[in-house]
């Protein structure tokens, strides 16, 4: 059996080391255009900030190394650029010689990955720089390095521009975020944005929102807000599509999404053609339907098990969760599934649960805060997405989510999870029980709650915002127009309320949910403002540019 692989970092080499280990008589060949081999990519921000400091550390292997260890024919600065299926056969173009040289498979492994999209700028002859190998870190610490480089220009506030952001402003650089969509980072919704977007400007980052990189003169460039930054070094961050190329010249089925369609098993349209990583399309756990998950995990997974297919013990591959976290500067920011945005646009029923915990028991020293989302199926109680903000602990959050999900777990099974508990580590009622509470109560009708983007709608068609915090907190901030009715004073005053629709709120929606309850077992109709005067904080903070708030403005 002749395996022939196209592409040798995370689908590719995963695929070909297990496949040594499943098939010792194999002859495996890998073909890679660069000139590295399983280099560590998720890596290469913090090389360029100096977080990293060694560049060998990122060369994890060698042809040589994956010679002598699994025996393996490696073969770097050489790139495939034909497949002809009828011949079963490749044609290579070493690229160091330009010679092409005709490579027989039995079966073909496609790890291509993904290539960096088109259009960041109007104009093309922008010179921008692309982090998405050992090569581009190379070009561009040596323009850091140059004489007087002090600044840069950003674009794309996702993943990869948010990383080279902070590992920029590690280095000391002045750096410029252009972002061409009222939001940075937009997996997460508005107001789980806003806080990182605050982050991000604390740090001296010059955010430029709904803008683009429209010219350049020198060390500055022009941007579509009219104004000129300097810019000694242009990144271009702004997202990667799936590289297709040779599947799409051989015929192979591409998916609606976009890239590369394979079965279960990472079969291609053709049957002794495989497909994995960046450039496939993935199976979306929340709907079936084919999407697009650009992570190193689903590469690395797929790689396994595309060898476990060509060995002959296929296996079908789970749906992708799109399970994601970032650090910037100090905060943690993970997601997992669907967000808001994109529910309301597919018009999914659903139901949301924010809550604000701290990381362990808050009379532990150095509790730390999170701001949680989960976004629930209103028929079926699924868990359809989550996204976590904050500081320690996030990062095992957003695990158990994922985690629950795959296990096809409900929202309100949440409360039931037992989680380990000591105060330095969590709470007894863990966060992640916490939000399993809120979800079980709107799922039981114990509690019905209102988004802070519904508010004002609702005020308008006659519904009154009540505010339960003390009134020391009301006066050091409060939503417009809100009575106070601290919630220890509330059943002495039910008197004074009047009797028509009630939203309650208090800071993160906790003593709101107990006011709730009162008011609901007095007779009142009453929501509950989720998240509380932090969530609707944070989200109105969105209002001028978000997505939701134009929708509700117009
Ligand atoms: C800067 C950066 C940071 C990242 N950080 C994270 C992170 O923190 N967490 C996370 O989950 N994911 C992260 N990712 C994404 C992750 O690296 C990818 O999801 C993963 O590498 C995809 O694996 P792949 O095998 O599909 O593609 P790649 O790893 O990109 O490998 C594809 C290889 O195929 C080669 N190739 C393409 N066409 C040909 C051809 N015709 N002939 C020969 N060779 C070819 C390419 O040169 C490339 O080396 C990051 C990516 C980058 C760039």
């Amino acid at each position: 059996m002749k395996i022939i692989i196209v592409g040798g970092v995370a689908g590719g080499m995963s695929a070909a080391t297990r496949l040594r280990r499943l098939d010792e008589t194999a002859e495996i060949i890998v073909f890679e255009r660069g000139h590295y081999v399983s280099f560590a990519n998720c890596g290469l921000p913090y090389f360029v900030g100096g977080v990293i400091s060694d560049r060998g550390d990122l060369l994890l292997q060698t042809p040589q190394s994956l010679g002598a260890r699994f025996a393996l024919d490696v073969r770097v600065d050489t790139e495939v650029v034909q497949i002809d299926r009828v011949a079963q056969t490749v044609t290579v173009r070493d690229l160091l010689t330009d010679v092409e040289s005709v490579e027989y498979y039995d079966r073909l492994v496609l790890a291509a990955g993904a290539s960096a999209r088109a259009g960041a700028v109007s104009d093309a002859t922008i010179p921008t720089h692309t982090l998405r190998t050992v090569d581009d870190v190379d070009h561009i610490t040596a323009v850091l390095a140059g004489a007087g480089a002090v600044s840069a220009v950003v674009i794309g506030g996702g993943f990869i521009g948010l990383e080279a952001v902070e590992n920029l402003v590690h280095r000391g650089v002045h750096v410029t975020l252009v972002q061409r969509g009222p939001q940075i980072f937009t997996p997460l919704d508005p107001e789980m944005a806003a806080p990182v977007l605050d982050r991000v400007r604390e740090r001296g980052v010059d955010v430029r929102l709904n803008t683009i990189v429209t010219g350049h003169s020198g060390d500055s460039v022009t941007l579509s807000d009219g104004t000129t930054v300097s810019a000694d070094l242009v990144i271009d961050a702004s997202g990667v599509r799936p590289d297709v190329t040779l599947a799409e010249q051989a015929g192979l089925r591409i998916g609606e999404s976009g890239g590369v369609w394979v079965d279960g098993t990472q079969a291609t349209s053709d049957p002794l053609i495989f497909a994995v990583g960046d450039g496939v399309e993935k199976t979306d756990a929340v709907t079936g339907s084919g999407t697009l998950v650009t992570m190193a995990g689903l590469a690395n997974r797929h790689g396994r098990s595309v060898a476990d297919s060509i060995a002959g013990t296929a296996e079908h591959a789970a749906p992708a969760l799109g399970t994601g976290i970032l650090g910037i500067f100090g905060l943690t920011v993970a997601l997992v599934g669907w967000n808001e945005t994109r529910l309301l646009a597919s018009a999914r029923a659903h139901r949301i649960a924010h809550t604000h915990p701290a990381n362990h028991a808050g009379y532990f020293p150095g509790a730390e805060g999170m701001s949680m989302k989960l976004l629930i199926d209103a028929d079926t109680d699924a868990i359809l997405g989550a996204q976590i903000v904050g500081g320690a602990g996030v990062d095992k959050r957003i695990d158990v989510i994922a985690v629950a999900m795959a296990a096809g777990l409900g929202a309100s099974a949440l409360t039931r999870l037992e989680l380990a508990y000591a105060p330095q580590y969590a709470s007894a009622k863990d966060p992640i029980n916490q939000l399993g509470y809120v979800a079980d109560n709107l799922a039981r009708g114990t509690s019905v709650n209102l988004q802070w983007h519904e508010l004002e709608a609702a005020r308008a068609a006659g519904s009154v915002l009540i505010d339960v915090r003390s009134a020391g907190e009301f006066a050091a901030g409060s939503i417009p127009g809100a009575l106070n009715v601290s919630l220890d004073d509330l059943r002495a005053r039910l008197n004074d309320l009047p009797r028509v629709p009630l939203i309650v709120h208090c800071q993160v929606g906790q003593r709101g949910h107990t006011a709730a309850r009162i008011l609901a077992q007095n007779g009142f109709d009453v929501k509950n403002l989720d998240g509380g005067y932090r969530t609707w904080l944070a989200g109105t903070s969105s209002l001028v540019v978000s997505p939701i708030a134009e929708r509700v403005l117009a």
